[in-house]
């Protein structure tokens, strides 16, 4: 069991003043196998007229599968089918509300996110940039959001990121990869119906399933710990052990993995991530890897700041026969590794919860560099 450090209070974003936060949480949310046939009647009462549809956005895997023809539209109703195949960026964002505001002169009832950690950070993007003026990218930081976004609804179709219930989206953007973090970024409906993610390949269930696992060792060895965290952390830290580890897999894990993912977005909801997160923010940035494989090409090698984390990882490893690719960084130049060190130290709260105040003089540019090394 993961003992925290030295607790402290959870503290305001600007790390200023010693206030409690004030988080927002999903306020509606519908669980169990089946639940997506229900989708319909949760907007009924949330369209305002029949011009102004609901848009739904959805991955461009299920095109042409069934859960594209279950989708419940009515009237002028659109479904956007994106590719997941990079994660999402403000360009991105700006010209689906161009496109929405051009097609459709009344602003929409709502959008609805279907897909993985990319799609849901999309819906939640598109319904802030709907309310709020100029680009994205304005507003990629803490709480620069001033209107409410549009309803929107998110429906995960692979468990592990948290998106489904975090406060922000996490964009790549023309200066940095950041999210807009806002209370008005949750979504206010969030279906989980562990059916939807029968589809997904088994690298990418370990992948996207370990950004999880990770989350709960980060906040769970941080020294923002607090009861809060640390009570959801534990259960998604334990049901993450029953799904990777457990001999054989208990026969409900698709469940078990989609409520670790929620449990485990809700422990960083009020502590932090820690040095993966930093590390694995600095390579995606620099070489456009998606979140889950980078976080786990990281771990890999982080068994000094988290070893008890790290072992049970490699257990996983091999249990599900998962072989991380190599020699990732052994063609970046030193102008590379001086990127991607720069994006990682500037994820100042991570390092704070990691190695605490003093982490300055635990973690230098040249130990990053040996660590990006091994990669
Ligand atoms: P993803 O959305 O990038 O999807 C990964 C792959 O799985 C894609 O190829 C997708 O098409 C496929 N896929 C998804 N569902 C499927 C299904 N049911 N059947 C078959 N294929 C399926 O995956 P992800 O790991 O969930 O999300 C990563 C993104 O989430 C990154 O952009 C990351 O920045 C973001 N993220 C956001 C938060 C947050 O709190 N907002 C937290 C962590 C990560
Ligand atoms: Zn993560």
């Amino acid at each position: 069991m993961y003992i925290n450090k030295e607790i402290q209070m959870p503290k305001t974003s600007t790390f200023q003043e010693e206030k409690y936060r004030n988080f927002p949480m999903v306020p509606r949310v519908m669980f169990g196998k089946g639940s997506f046939n229900q989708l319909g009647e949760i907007l009924l009462p949330k369209r305002k007229h029949s011009e102004a549809p609901f848009i739904f956005l959805v991955d461009d895997v299920f095109k042409g599968k069934e859960l594209a023809s279950r989708i419940p539209t009515i009237f002028n109703d659109q479904i956007l089918f994106i590719s997941a195949d990079e994660e999402p960026k403000t360009t991105q964002v700006d010209a689906l509300v161009r496109r929405i505001k051009t097609e459709f002169p009344a602003l929409p009832s709502g959008i609805v996110g279907i897909g993985g950690g990319t799609l849901l950070d999309l819906a939640k993007a598109v319904a802030i940039l709907l309310t709020n003026t100029g680009s994205s990218s304005d507003y990629q930081g803490w709480d620069l959001v001033q209107k409410p976004s549009i309803y929107h609804v998110g429906i995960p179709t692979i468990s592990g990121t948290g998106a489904e219930v975090s406060r922000t989206t996490v964009l790549m953007g023309p200066e940095k990869k950041l999210g807009i973090n806002s209370d008005h970024t949750t979504f206010d409906q969030v279906i989980l119906d562990p059916d939807l993610t029968q589809g997904v390949a088994k690298e990418q269930w370990f992948y996207t399933g370990m950004d999880c696992y990770i989350h709960c060792i980060e906040s769970l060895s941080g020294t923002y710990l607090n009861a809060f965290s640390q009570s959801y952390g534990e259960k998604a830290y334990e049901l993450c052990k029953r799904v990777f580890l457990e001999n054989p897999a208990p026969s409900d894990s698709r469940d078990m993995l989609m409520m670790a993912s929620w449990h485990g977005g809700m422990s960083i909801a009020y502590s932090q991530v820690g040095v993966a997160h930093a590390m694995s923010y600095g390579l995606s940035y620099l070489l456009g890897l998606k979140h889950g494989i980078g976080n786990c090409l990281v771990f890999q090698h982080l068994a000094e700041f988290y070893p008890e984390g790290v072992a049970l990882f490699n257990k996983m490893l091999q249990k599900h026969n998962i072989v991380l690719p190599k020699g990732i960084c052994a063609n970046l130049n030193d102008c590379d590794f001086d990127t991607m060190i720069t994006v990682a130290l500037g994820m100042h709260p991570l390092w704070e919860n990691a190695l605490g105040k003093d982490w300055r003089t635990i973690i230098t540019p040249e130990k990053l560099k040996a660590l990006y090394q091994k990669i």
